[in-house]
């Protein structure tokens, strides 16, 4: 009979069969993941070694770089000393230099020093010496014009007198008559030569600084009438109507009598040379509390605007047509008149009339 022992055994066995299936199945897995946990320890252990060898070159390439790092500030260093050393060796040179140069520009201003004296005497002997020369020769030459004007005005007076003479003889026929308008062309020659030679000698004068102005006590009415009836025989052939207009009052004045007549002459003259027949020129003085302001007005061809003031500068003419005179007469008149502390001017309108006004101070 079977036991209850022999009825379990079957189940014992199977039990134990299943048990050993298990412990086997068990023992392979853990077979399997001890040969995994090799596997990852192979796979750790390689990447640990990469690891290091990367670590390894980064340490290295970091020595390499702070080594750098340390030789290019060593390098610095060297040039930072040898630029101080290089400065201070400049200083010392300029330093050194500059006492040279200072030193030099002493010894030289000392020989300066020396030398001026010769220099300046020297300097004052040739002065003195060149002077002396150019004042001779201003001389011999204002001697020399003085010669040949007074010469050349000598012989003018002695062909207006023979003119003269030629026409107080001259009969009463035609021939006569042709000899008396002769005469007075010669008249008229010499009269614009001697002005010719006034000019010139005139602007030498004020060139040499030597135009000479001797106020004396006279009356600037008197003048206006004196220049007017100077130039009425020449107005009346020009037919032009030639008039001072004065009050009729004496005006005493302390100025330059023939230098300020000599300005009249040449603005009637002017203007009568610039008026057509049938014309006027008026010739005028007024005095105030500071001046004696003189005027001739004519109502001739005008002078352009641009030209006002051009005419009292040497040489100018407005137009080329008319050559009789030099352009000098306008610029000595001013010269006159500055030479008086006074003013000149004009205003104009072109082909109607113009007006020369010229101011002179009552304390010329
Ligand atoms: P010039 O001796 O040649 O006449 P001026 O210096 O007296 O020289 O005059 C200069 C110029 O000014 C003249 O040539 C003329 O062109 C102009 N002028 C002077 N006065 C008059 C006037 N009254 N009317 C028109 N033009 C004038």
């Amino acid at each position: 009979m079977d036991t209850d022992v022999d009825k379990l055994q079957p189940a014992r066995d199977r039990t134990d069969e299943s048990l050993h299936l298990e412990r086997v199945s068990t023992d392979q897995a853990l077979a399997e993941n001890v040969r995994l946990g090799a596997q990852t320890d192979a796979l750790v252990e390689s990447a640990r070694s990469k690891a290091d060898t990367i670590l390894d070159l980064a340490r290295d390439k970091a020595d390499d770089k702070l080594d750098k790092v340390h030789r290019a500030e060593q390098l610095i260093q060297a040039v930072q000393e040898e630029r101080e050393l290089e400065d201070t060796i400049l200083h010392n040179e300029r330093r050194l230099a500059d006492l040279r140069l200072q030193r030099e520009r002493e010894v030289h201003a000392e020989a300066i020093q020396d030398l001026l004296p010769h220099e300046r005497a020297r300097t004052d002997r040739y002065l003195m010496h060149e002077r002396t020369r150019a004042d001779d020769e201003l001389a011999h030459r204002d001697d020399f014009l003085g010669m040949v004007s007074h010469d050349l005005r000598n012989l003018l007076g002695g062909i207006s007198l023979n003119a003269t003479i030629l026409s107080v003889k001259a009969s009463a026929s035609e021939e006569g008559a042709r000899v008396t308008a002769g005469a007075k062309k010669i008249h008229h020659y010499v009269a614009r030569m001697d002005r010719l030679i006034s000019d010139l000698v005139d602007v030498v004068s004020i060139d040499a600084g030597k135009l000479a102005i001797r106020p004396q006590p006279c009356d600037a009415a008197a003048l206006v009438d004196e220049v007017v009836a100077t130039f009425s025989q020449v107005a009346a052939d020009k037919q032009i109507s030639l008039r001072a207009q004065t009050s009729g009052l004496a005006f005493p004045a302390e100025m330059d009598r023939d230098r300020l007549m000599q300005v009249l002459e040449n603005l009637v003259s002017n203007a009568l040379k610039f008026t057509p027949a049938g014309g006027q020129v008026r010739v005028t003085v007024q005095r105030d509390d500071a001046q004696h302001l003189f005027s001739v007005a004519d109502t001739g061809i005008g002078i352009p605007q641009e030209m006002l003031e051009l005419i009292f500068e040497r040489f100018w003419q407005v137009g080329k047509s008319d050559q009789r005179g030099l352009g000098l007469g306008l610029y000595i008149s001013r010269c006159i008149v500055d030479a008086h502390g006074g003013r000149i001017w004009a205003d104009s309108v072109v082909g109607e009339k113009s007006v020369f006004r010229f101011a002179i101070p009552l304390t010329a």
